[in-house]
């Protein structure tokens, strides 16, 4: 339902928290944030119910680091419960996925990855990305590329944003189709994405948005933009001059 993603130089983790509550009006049923800590490693805090839950998780075991992806879900698939919740986490504990939509060939994903040796550890439907972008991380080497094979892969409408302690210094954001939108907000030396424009407004006001099909790269330097064929995309950037 939201997302939040942040890479830069400040602590990630309250900048995505702010960003959520900013984007709680379109209501959700738990939430959760994966950052990137000093040692490279991701950390996972997520909750059922509040925001509150997920903050005051994060109180009680904190979490800090320059990179991180945050969501509040709307469950479509699996019950509202903290294993549900995204951000949803691959078996190497490397790659962390937050989703907006519904994939809609996700059982025949899960039972064919579930015959490569795949656990699942949720009941959703968005967990068979994760397990995707890690087999074509095997097989190809690359994040990108792995991304990319996984977009072409499932079908239905999406956004989502993609992260891997592999290569700590992006985040891949993409898009199909209309399970809402992918807004890139850029800053000095640090980038975010989200969902929608409010989680973002008070960082930045500039601002580009991916159409369908689209997938962003994005550094603490900028944002690289293809289509999910391969080919370049120069984004508009707006200025966004709504008050936060
Ligand atoms: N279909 C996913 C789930 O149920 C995503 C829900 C959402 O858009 O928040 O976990």
């Amino acid at each position: 339902c939201g997302i939040v993603g942040y890479i830069g130089g400040k602590d990630a983790t309250p900048i995505i928290l702010n960003g959520l509550r900013k984007l709680e009006y379109r209501g959700y049923d738990s939430a959760g944030i994966a950052v990137l800590d000093g040692d490279n490693k991701i950390e996972l805090r997520r909750d059922a119910g509040k925001l509150d839950n997920l903050c005051n998780l994060v109180n009680r075991e904190p979490i800090s680091g320059n990179v991180g992806i945050g969501h509040t879900r709307w469950a479509t698939h699996g019950e509202p419960s903290a294993r549900n919740a995204h951000p949803h986490i691959g078996s190497t504990g490397r790659v962390v996925v937050v989703h907006n939509g519904i994939v809609e060939n996700y059982q025949e994903l899960q039972d064919e990855l579930a015959a490569e040796g795949v656990e699942f550890n949720s009941d959703t439907d968005t967990e068979t990305i994760v397990h995707l972008i890690e087999r074509y991380i095997t097989i190809t080497g690359n994040l990108e590329e792995a991304v990319r094979k996984t977009l072409q892969q499932i079908r239905g409408a999406h956004g989502i944003v993609v992260l891997s302690a592999d290569e700590p210094d992006k985040i891949i954001a993409a898009r199909i189709g209309n399970a809402g939108g992918v807004v890139i907000g850029y800053g000095e030396n640090e980038m975010f994405v989200a969902s929608d424009i409010p989680a973002i407004l008070e960082q930045t006001r500039k601002m580009s948005f991916l159409e369908s099909r689209q997938m962003a790269v994005v550094t603490r330097k900028g944002v690289t933009v293809q289509t999910l064929d391969g080919k370049p995309i120069t984004p508009a950037i707006q200025t966004i001059n709504w008050d936060p």
